[in-house]
């Protein structure tokens, strides 16, 4: 399997998936994808009964010719450890919940963020760079925690966490200063988009990277791409073992990443009848639906902050496959956007009446549910009754108690792997929001 650039000419012969993961982005500014997708059918699954091992079927064909290959039994059982329970939202046999937030930091990034680890160094070690690895993360949230989580303690590579001062809750200022070793935490006098702009300017600078081999570890990163498709196949197969369904998914999304893993495990082959992006107020991918016309445009802070995003980085993956929201519709996909209000009053009343509690970026997805169920957007075919609906669930609400807990009522109880982090002591370094102060610690 080759890997090309959503900005190369057809002929293009594109690089192996070890390749695509040390380089992160395409060098012509473009996102790598498979030069033609596999099939993989549900009944190649037979003896795939746990997570590792529908891992290591699912990416066998995305990881042929590579030299990985070889270390994917390894790499899967390593990283592929992460729980995905699948349960009913009520009793309701047709609505189900995909919860992804029983990893190290509590958010479906996790997923991502621990193969990457897996295989980044691996890969590395196949190839003749010897420059030391440095991670550089900009990060306002999630990503940044699930990033320094995966590659805490791992041998031959250091980590740089940016995030700006003030602009994060505590929850997660904690989980992205609580490691140590090999992982520094900065704190950023400045915006989240300083940080951005110093890391982009670090790659930029030609004496750090003659020093330094620099990888961001970001979201459009194949490696943290392929893994997440395993979680749609396990949850499809759950379905199509159980009663033959194959479920509507409705998916929080930001920069699309986790709703293209979908799309993706459904191309390979799986059972996955509908998927829907349901985004919070940041429309442009609604927008582009309805028009025709792709505009990226600022984010809106909203509620869901993990999802704040104007310009979704993975939407050149999609507009690779689906060009034209005719195109986008043909494949079964649908959008919806969700307001704060919605937000706010879908965890109250979930909590209320269903004994569920969601973060503010699951809400989106249960919002988009109940839009369906009051008939605001059409329900997908034969649903209910011959399809479920399952919700993904991206993070745990404790994550986000500053917003939920008011909300609810009452205080949140943290899951296991959040109170352990919250038992490390925090440490950040002050950082001023220029690139040479970024440079001289690098450096040092
Ligand atoms: C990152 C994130 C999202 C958005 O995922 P994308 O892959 O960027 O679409 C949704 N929910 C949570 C909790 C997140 O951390």
């Amino acid at each position: 399997m080759r890997y090309r650039s959503t900005r190369a000419a057809p002929a293009d012969p594109g690089v192996t998936f070890s390749e695509a993961i040390v380089q992160g982005l395409a060098p012509d500014g473009g996102l790598y994808v498979p030069v033609s997708m596999p099939t993989v059918s549900p009944e190649a699954f037979a003896q795939a009964d746990s997570m590792p091992a529908v891992a290591r079927v699912l990416l066998a064909p995305f990881l042929a010719g590579d030299p990985l290959a070889e270390a994917l039994e390894a790499i899967t059982a390593e990283a592929c450890t992460v729980p995905a329970p699948l349960v009913p939202l009520t009793d309701n046999p047709d609505v189900w919940v995909l919860e992804l937030y029983h990893g190290p930091t509590a958010a479906f990034k996790d997923f991502g963020a621990r193969f990457l680890a897996a295989a980044l160094p691996r890969a590395r070690a196949l190839g003749a760079d010897r420059r030391p690895l440095e991670i550089l993360v900009a990060t306002s949230g999630d990503t940044g925690g699930a990033v320094a989580a995966a590659f805490h303690r791992r041998p031959g590579v250091h980590v740089s966490v940016l995030f700006p001062r003030g602009r994060v809750s505590p929850t997660q200022r904690h989980q992205l200063t609580c490691w140590g070793d090999n992982v520094t935490a900065y704190e950023v006098d400045g915006s989240f988009d300083d940080c951005q702009a110093m890391v982009k300017a670090a790659f930029a600078d030609t004496a750090l990277t003659t020093q330094f081999a620099l990888s961001s570890a970001n979201s459009i990163n194949l490696g943290r791409l392929l893994p997440q498709m395993v979680y749609y196949a396990w949850m499809a197969l759950t379905h199509w073992r159980r009663d033959g369904r194959a479920p509507h998914v409705v998916i929080p999304s930001g920069n699309l990443g986790n709703a293209l893993a979908c799309v993706w495990a459904r191309a390979v082959g799986l059972p996955i009848a509908t998927i829907t992006l349901a985004h919070n107020a940041n429309h442009a991918v609604a927008d582009w639906v309805q028009t025709g016309v792709w505009r990226p445009r600022p984010s809106v802070a909203t509620l869901a902050n993990a999802m704040d995003v104007g310009a979704p980085s993975n939407m050149e993956r999609l507009l690779a496959r689906t060009p034209t929201p005719d195109a986008f519709h043909a494949d079964g996909l649908h959008v919806h956007t969700v307001s704060d209000a919605s937000i706010a009053e879908t965890i109250r009343h979930a909590a209320a009446t269903q004994a569920r509690l969601w973060c503010p970026h699951s809400a989106v997805a249960a919002a988009t549910l109940h839009a369906m169920q009051v008939g605001t957007i059409p329900v997908p075919d034969g649903w209910p009754g011959e399809a479920p609906v399952v919700l993904v669930a991206t993070a745990h609400p404790a994550k986000f108690a500053e917003v939920v807990e008011p909300l609810v009522g009452h205080p949140l109880e943290m899951p296991p792997a959040l109170r352990t982090l919250f038992d490390r002591p925090s440490h950040a370094t002050s950082l001023p929001a220029t690139a040479t102060a970024l440079a001289a610690v690098l450096r040092a």
